[in-house]
């Protein structure tokens, strides 16, 4: 796939769209390094350190009552859905969301662009209390995309993704091109963009909302499970696309999910919320290694390692156990260095040895075996 780090670089502020995908305008800070961790957390951000300075998200005891309206307009039994949150996002960082239904996932994400208002506490966007913000700038400064696809009925594709442009007052040719090179990041056929929202299928529309997403300058982009809407094919190239935009453009993206491996195979950094407070916050070997609060050793169990093998590539936990003096010694079977771990075990099983070769390139370059996984999930090198 094609990356253009260009994509999506200028513009200036104007007016709100009200769509629910992204509003336009411009923000300081875009990230050069674009740097970003694993399912194994080889991040220096995974661990909510950062090289870059302060957070461009930053929760800091925040808690959050949907009053029901009474005559003052509290209402004294009204549960706290989020709980004394102190949470650190740095620029280019991948954050997923996780957690069960009514866990307050979402309305953490929407503190985020102003949607909802913290009780108590406070949350800071780059550098900014929120309620320091003026609202409107505040929404054209990040991206939104959200399951229910919204895209504007009566404007083509090809208008839609440029609608953000258009009102920055970009040049039509320019925002063309950049809508162009879009659709060739998404897999956009071209022939789709002078079509209409209801002239395409789901997936296609997702991939547009996407599209219009990214289109903007935006450093900071929400998604509220963007995919859940499409299919599992277009789910699992839609993940691997936005990952590497993400990754071309340093975006810092914070991504509801209820998908263990979605949020394993995105995340640099993996929040798991219940009943308003964060269990975990760390990446996904952190998750599964012992000593996480009973919570957390329920929610990942099983489904968790299993996320964790699948997206998970050989390569990724090469670096720590290539032994090539055994490489000879190996008898089994051979595999790439590309697959996944769970494509190892699977392997391993079929030809019934516990060790495989490696191979990168089309050459041996090492082994692998069931005991360096293990150690791995351990979390040793
Ligand atoms: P999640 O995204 O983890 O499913 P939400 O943030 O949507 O959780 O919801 C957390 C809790 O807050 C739920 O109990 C939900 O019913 C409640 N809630 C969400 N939005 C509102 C609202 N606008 N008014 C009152 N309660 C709300």
């Amino acid at each position: 796939m094609v990356i253009n780090p260009q994509v999506g670089t200028s513009g200036s502020s104007s007016s709100s769209s009200g769509s629910s995908s992204s509003t336009n305008g411009n923000v300081n800070g875009t990230n050069a390094n674009g740097t970003n961790g694993n399912a194994n957390g080889t991040n220096a951000n995974a661990n909510g350190t950062n090289a870059n300075g302060e957070p461009v998200i930053h929760f800091k005891g925040t808690s959050k009552v949907y009053s029901s309206g009474n005559a003052n307009g509290t209402n004294a039994n009204a549960p706290l859905v989020l709980d004394n949150i102190n949470l650190a996002i740095y620029q280019g960082e991948f954050v997923t969301l996780l957690g069960s239904s009514g866990g307050g996932k979402t309305t953490l994400l929407k503190m985020i662009n102003g949607l909802v208002e913290p009780t108590d506490g406070s949350v800071y966007i780059l550098g900014k209390k929120l309620k320091d913000w003026n609202i409107i700038e505040l929404r054209r400064s990040i991206g939104y995309v959200v399951q229910q696809i919204s895209l504007f009925p009566h404007m083509s594709v090809e208008k839609n993704i440029a609608y953000t442009m258009s009102i920055q007052g970009q040049p039509l040719a320019k925002s063309l091109k950049r809508v162009w090179e879009l659709a060739e990041v998404l897999r956009l056929d071209m022939s789709l963009l002078k079509r209409y929202p209801h002239e395409l299928s789901g997936g296609q529309q997702q991939r547009v909302a996407v599209a219009r997403a990214l289109a903007s300058d935006q450093s900071i982009l929400l998604m509220d499970e963007p995919f859940s809407a499409v299919d599992e094919i277009v789910r699992h190239s839609l993940r691997q696309e936005i990952k590497e935009v993400q990754q071309a453009l340093g975006k810092t993206i914070v991504f509801v999910t209820h998908d263990i491996e979605e949020a394993f195979f995105l995340g640099s950094k993996i929040v798991l919320l219940s009943n308003g407070h964060i269990e975990f916050s760390g990446n996904a070997l952190q998750a599964l290694s012992p000593g996480q609060s009973e919570f957390t050793q329920r929610f990942f169990k099983t489904k968790g390692f299993a996320a964790y093998l699948s997206v998970t590539t050989i390569e990724d936990i090469l670096e720590h156990e290539l032994n090539t003096e055994t490489t000879t010694a190996v008898q089994g079977g051979t595999i790439d260095a590309q697959e996944t771990l769970m494509a190892g075990l699977q392997t391993m099983l079929k030809t019934g040895s516990d060790t495989l070769a490696v191979r990168r390139n089309g050459k041996v370059a090492g082994s692998i075996s069931m005991g360096s996984i293990y150690r791995r999930q351990k979390g040793g090198t």
